[in-house]
């Protein structure tokens, strides 16, 4: 059978906005965080073909890209949960403004939105293409993060009726039922009244009450 877990990532350019938003994730023992310092970034866009090596990163750029990658995951809460994360789309039209696209015809005849801008603010762009373009070809719906609030990885729902939620079903999916379940065990125990019925011993006799 095949595995859950597998075939979760985005296709095409929209898996690196899945990249981008997964270089952090999770909390305490469970995190994992890539971007810390303007050098890891630096190494991560030229990894990503996103700035050739001879572009320097400032402190500014550093800052922007965090906030287009935390924007981007509060903009991706609306394909799990119907909602925006706050301030997301505000946020991400704010940095956008200083990222312009232009549209360019490629020599098939098709349109591609090209960044018009070099340096940070370029990938910025690109970035921006990117989910435009995945919103009109019907990709961009099925990005996700995850809905458990200690999580929030990205993931690409892989299931037909595009009802996932969790990133992972043994992980995050399941530890969200076993919550659901003590619960509704809890509940089920305070609702029962005291003086209840014996039910079925564990032999599958009925108890019977002596005469
Ligand atoms: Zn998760």
């Amino acid at each position: 059978m095949r595995s859950e877990e597998q075939h979760k990532d985005a296709p095409g350019q929209l898996a690196l906005i899945q990249a981008l938003v997964n270089t952090h994730y999770g909390q305490a023992r469970h995190v994992h965080r890539e971007l810390t310092t303007m050098e890891h970034l630096r190494t991560w866009l030229i990894a990503h073909r996103l700035i050739a090596e001879s572009i320097p990163i400032t402190e500014g750029d550093f800052r922007r890209v965090l906030q287009v990658r935390e924007a981007l995951r509060g903009f991706l809460r609306r394909n799990t949960d119907g909602e925006n994360g706050p301030g997301s789309v505000e946020l991400l039209n704010t940095l956008a403004s200083n990222a312009p696209l232009t549209v360019r015809f490629q020599p098939n005849g098709l349109p591609v939105l090209e960044p018009d801008i070099a340096g940070v603010d370029g990938v910025i762009a690109c970035l921006v293409s990117i989910v435009f373009t995945a919103m009109i070809d019907g990709t961009w719906g099925r990005l996700k993060v995850c809905r458990n609030e200690r999580c929030q990885k990205a993931f690409y729902d892989t299931s037909k009726n595009h009802s996932g939620v969790w990133c992972s079903m043994t992980g995050c999916g399941s530890r969200s039922k076993a919550r659901v379940y003590r619960q509704r065990h809890i509940a089920q125990t305070q609702d029962e009244p005291v003086d209840a019925p014996p039910t079925r011993a564990r032999n599958g006799v009925e108890n019977v009450s002596k005469k």
